[in-house]
């Protein structure tokens, strides 16, 4: 794949692409002899993120299962087929996007990822998000949406797009693992993935008006203000609901 090419999940300079370019690949290579936790030592590959680094969308999942650890790459295996599906679906390639995992070793069993384990991989999410920018965060998983979303009940908050401050915005998704195991879950994934093509075109919008200097057009909101705070009373509900979708790499 070419990173450097142009595509429609595109709104950034050559100049932006090769300036983030060579971090993301240090950050890559850090990933890749990365021994901050104990997964270190049971991994083939570190998986660190694979995509275009100029997208405005960046989906997170939770960790490498065993086709990624073989692989080095994200979402290879069956969900990553059925996350392509999906994708596509409604319109979307995945080299269009960036997907990453809130830990980047695979976790022996595909067991859930510890907290030390996510504590210890935090921050090289967090560079990624800095370096990559994007305006849409699509968390695939409980854990993902954890990090954005703490307290909240993945069954209850799916498919609500909620704003994080400095432009950014956070669609909840279940894992497409556990879409693959429940037929319920399955369609939710499948309806709630038919937010993003608009989602996208909105973001790309206010990228483009912000790069001429201009205020954002409208029908652009929540997505082109870097000072917008959110007053969704959505977002300050508590989520009390025991998560029932827990979800594993497949
Ligand atoms: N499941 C995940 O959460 N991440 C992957 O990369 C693959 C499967
Ligand atoms: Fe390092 Fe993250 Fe892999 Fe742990 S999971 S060894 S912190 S890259």
């Amino acid at each position: 794949m070419d990173l450097g090419s142009p595509t429609s999940g595109q709104s950034e300079t050559q100049a932006n692409d090769e300036a983030k370019r060579e971090p993301m690949h240090a950050l890559e290579q850090e990933v890749m002899v990365c021994q901050r936790c104990q997964l270190a030592n049971s991994r083939t590959k570190a998986v660190p993120g694979y995509g275009n680094i100029q997208a405005i969308t960046m989906f997170v999942g939770e960790g490498p299962g065993f086709d990624e650890d073989r692989q080095g790459r994200p979402f290879v295996g069956r969900s990553g087929q059925f996350l392509t599906e999906m994708l596509k679906s409604v319109g979307i390639q995945r080299e269009d996007v960036y997907i990453t995992n809130v830990v980047k070793c695979r976790p022996p069993n595909n067991r859930d990822p510890l907290p030390e384990e996510l504590a210890a991989c935090s921050d090289y999410l967090t560079r990624q998000v800095e370096l990559i920018n994007p305006r849409i965060i699509v968390t695939l998983g409980r854990f993902s949406m954890q990090r954005w979303l703490p307290g909240a009940a993945i069954t209850k908050v799916h498919g609500q797009v909620r704003n994080i401050g400095r432009g950014r915005v956070v669609l909840a998704m279940f894992h497409p693992a556990a879409a693959l195991r429940n037929p319920q879950w399955r369609d939710e994934f499948a309806k709630d993935i038919q937010i993003l093509p608009n989602l996208m075109a909105r973001a790309r919008k206010a990228n483009e008006a912000a790069a001429r200097g201009e205020a954002l057009p409208a029908g652009v909101p929540h997505l082109g203000d870097p000072d917008y705070r959110s007053n969704s009373a959505a977002m300050d509900e508590p989520a009390t609901q025991a998560n029932a979708a827990d979800a594993k790499p497949a």
